[in-house]
């Protein structure tokens, strides 16, 4: 980034009036802006010849100052000052807490991690900030033919509907904007979600924590909670054989189950749960659709530039996107509903192969294809889908 508006203007092109400095102010202005920003976490990099200021925003790391290496010693001094660590310890990672003062607005706690490096100590400030409510499901991004069903399968009282993508791909916002679709659409369902940990509390939803370690197990809790007759479950996540089936079974006997697992595409989450041993038959009864999500980043309104040739929009970088070009994330998904064709293909055993050749072979929409929609909308970028779908 050129420029450096937190310098001041003058500071002497070897750094050599900073011990007048004000670190304080620095520091407090580097944190307010970060959490203008709502980046989610500060880093501060020591390197051979300067510490470098980086803000994670929209879960992708930005330089956003290159400070001059004098002043190392006194920001993570001020840190630790801040962060109540042993400030003459500087051969030992320490981890404290931060406590802004004055108009921080929706954040509510602030941790500090200090680590030594060869180029000295590296510091990272992570931002946590208060929980907005659940998400409209219809201003997530979804495409309005994966919103629509969607919202078919949750106003249903039977089916499982299974999110699968990495960590960090909005699958537990997308499960929340579901159940409050829900909730607004059939206010008096009666609703528990089994959460490992609980992410936010929920008006009007029966939330259990989940201890993987302890006595409460996914399973343990699944089953006895089906003794409660509840009609819509959210599970966290579904990690083990003996919660895949209970789960199965669940969507069977008159529950709507929603839940996410660790899987690539729609075809390699329904071969993940044959081969978790969930029999063919339950598969093909009780799944109703798999969604595959991932996050991409939203090109910044104030400063995008549109290409007239390919008729798109390109980054370009403002002070309100600190040079990224990009500004929040939007959802892009692909979906496969259970129908006759697939429910025939996973009786007879078929493949992950079988399986994609099946849906390439009826216009099986993709998730770079739902992407490129967004693209055309001038939402984001073709090299942002590159980046987040491996191949665009
Ligand atoms: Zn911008």
């Amino acid at each position: 980034m050129s420029g450096s508006p937190l310098l001041p203007s003058n500071p002497g092109a070897d750094g050599s009036k900073t011990e007048a400095f004000d670190v304080v102010s620095l520091i407090d202005d580097l944190l307010r802006k970060a959490i203008h920003a709502g980046a989610s976490d500060v880093h501060f990099e020591p390197t051979s010849s300067a510490q470098v200021v980086k803000f994670r925003l929209d879960g992708v790391l930005n330089v956003v100052e290159k400070l001059p290496k004098s002043l190392s010693d006194n920001i993570i001094a001020r840190l630790k000052v801040m962060g109540d660590l042993l400030t003459y310890r500087n051969d030992i990672p320490q981890e404290g807490r931060i406590e802004l003062t004055g108009d921080h607005g929706d954040v509510i706690d602030q941790r500090l991690a200090v680590f030594p490096t060869i180029h000295g100590q590296r510091a990272v400030v992570r931002l946590f900030y208060e929980e907005a409510g659940l998400s409209d499901l219809e201003a997530l991004g979804f495409s309005e033919g994966i919103c629509s069903v969607l919202k078919q399968i949750a106003q249903k009282n039977q089916g499982v509907l299974l999110l699968t993508g990495p960590a960090g791909s909005g699958k537990s916002t997308t499960l929340g904007a579901l159940l409050g679709y829900i909730m607004r659409k059939f206010p008096g369902k009666s609703i528990v979600t089994l959460e490992d940990p609980v992410e936010r509390h929920i008006d009007g939803v029966t939330q259990v924590q989940i201890t993987p370690h302890g006595e409460m197990t996914f399973p343990t809790a699944l089953r006895s909670l089906l003794r409660q007759d509840p009609q819509v479950l959210m599970i966290g996540e579904i990690r083990d054989a003996e919660t895949a089936r209970i789960a199965c079974e669940a969507g069977l006997t008159g529950h709507l189950l929603m839940s996410t697992l660790h899987s690539g595409t729609p075809a390699a989450a329904l071969i993940r749960l044959l081969e978790m041993g969930i029999e063919p038959y339950q598969l093909t009864s009780s799944v109703s659709a798999v969604v595959n999500q991932r996050l991409a980043r939203k090109l910044c309104p104030q400063c995008k530039k549109k290409d007239t040739e390919a008729d798109t929009y390109e980054p370009s970088g403002c002070e309100d996107c600190f040079q990224t070009g990009y500004k929040g994330r939007v959802l892009m998904a692909e979906m496969v509903q259970l129908d006759g064709e697939l429910r025939q293909a996973l009786l007879a055993k078929a493949d992950l192969d079988q399986l994609e050749d099946i849906l390439r072979s009826r216009g099986h929409m993709t998730m770079v294809q739902d992407g490129m929609r967004l693209v055309g909308q001038g939402v984001t970028t073709r090299s942002e889908i590159k980046t987040v779908c491996g191949n665009a």
